[in-house]
C-alpha cells in the first residue's frame, strides 16, 4: 500500500493507494504520525471517499509534513560517497572507523513533491542534494536484533537530505548545515514493506536540470537497514513515525570536479524505484 498526506477541499488528509493513481481518505487519522502511532492493517474503510492523485484539485504534501522527532541521519553510508566528500574536505569528512555515523536533522516543516527549496542565498553559497531512502518505523523499537528488524519498519520514502555545504563544514557539527526551513523534501509517498521482498535493493536515482548525478542502489549501504536499527534501538527507543535517512551514494555537487551546487531556478529529481519521483526547485 502506499500512503499520502494530501490537501484536498482545503483539509489535509491522510490517504492511501494501491496504485498510485487512485487514493482512499483514511479519516480515522487525523495526520501520518496518528496513523502510525495507532498502525493500519492495509485495508480500505468501506465508504471512504476516493480521491484522483491526479486531480489538480489533489495536492499531495510531504507523507509527514511535521515529523514528530528530528530525522535521524546516516553519514558517509556509501563508499563511493566517502571518497568523494573527503577529496572536498578532508578534515570534514574524514572516516577511518568502520562504525555508522549518525546525525540528524531539524524539519519544522517537510515539503512534498512540487515544492520549492528555499535557497537561503543570504548565508548559504554552496546548496547541495542527497537522495536516500527513508526507512519510516511502524512500532516501539527496543534493543531489536538486526534478523528481527524488518518487522519494525512500517515502511520506506524518500528523502532529499538538503545540505548547506558551507555551514556545514564550517561547523564542528553537520546539524546546522542540514536543518535549515525546507531542507527535508519527502515524498511522494510512504510505501508499506510488505510491498517488497525482504530489505528492499533498490535503484536510486538523482537528475538535476535532466542531467543524471547520482545512480546508485540501496543494496550499496555500508550500514545496512537491519544494523542500523539494531545499533540504533540498542539505547534509544525508537518511537512509532521515526524517519531515519540511509545515506546518499556519490554524485552530489560538492563530487563534481569542479564543485557544482544548486541555483535559483534549478529542477532535482530524487527517484527511487519502487518509490517514485521527489521533484523539487529551487527558490
Ligand atoms: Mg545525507
Amino acid at each position: 500500500m502506499r500512503y499520502y498526506t494530501l490537501r484536498h477541499n482545503e483539509t489535509a488528509h491522510v490517504a492511501c493507494s494501491k496504485d498510485g493513481k487512485k487514493a482512499y481518505i483514511l479519516r480515522a487519522y487525523m495526520t501520518m504520525n496518528v496513523m502510525l502511532l495507532k498502525g493500519h492493517d492495509g485495508t480500505i474503510p468501506p465508504l471512504s471517499e476516493e480521491v484522483d492523485l491526479e486531480d489538480p484539485d489533489v495536492r499531495i504534501l510531504s507523507p509527514m509534513p511535521h515529523p514528530r522527532q528530528d530525522v535521524i541521519c546516516l553519514g558517509i553510508n556509501y563508499r563511493d560517497h566517502a571518497k568523494e566528500a573527503k577529496e572536498f574536505d578532508p578534515g570534514a569528512f574524514s572516516k577511518e572507523m568502520e562504525d555508522p555515523i549518525f546525525f540528524s536533522k531539524r524539519v519544522n516543516y517537510s515539503q512534498g513533491t512540487g515544492s520549492v527549496i528555499p535557497a537561503h542565498a543570504d548565508i548559504c553559497d554552496s546548496l547541495d542534494y542527497e537522495t536516500e531512502l527513508g526507512v519510516i518505523i511502524g512500532k516501539e523499537a527496543c534493543n531489536v536484533k538486526a534478523e528481527d528488524a524488518l518487522e519494525y519498519i512500517f515502511g520506506y520514502t524518500i528523502v532529499n537530505d538538503v545540505s548547506a555545504r558551507n555551514l556545514q563544514t564550517r561547523h564542528k557539527q553537520w546539524y546546522f548545515g542540514k536543518s535549515l526551513d525546507g531542507f527535508t523534501p519527502m515524498g511522494p509517498c510512504i510505501v508499506s514493506r510488505d510491498e517488497f521482498d525482504g530489505i528492499p535493493k533498490l535503484d536510486l536515482k538523482t537528475y538535476v536540470n535532466g542531467e543524471l548525478r547520482q545512480s546508485s542502489n540501496t543494496g550499496n549501504l555500508i550500514t545496512d537497514i537491519p544494523r542500523i536499527i539494531e545499533v540504533l534501538s540498542s539505547g534509544m527507543t525508537l518511537e512509532p513515525g521515526t524517519v531515519i535517512a540511509t545515506g546518499t551514494p556519490s554524485g552530489v555537487g560538492m563530487g563534481m570536479d569542479p564543485p557544482t551546487f544548486l541555483n535559483k531556478g534549478d529542477e532535482v529529481i530524487c527517484e527511487i524505484e519502487g518509490i517514485g519521483r521527489l521533484v523539487n526547485t529551487v527558490q
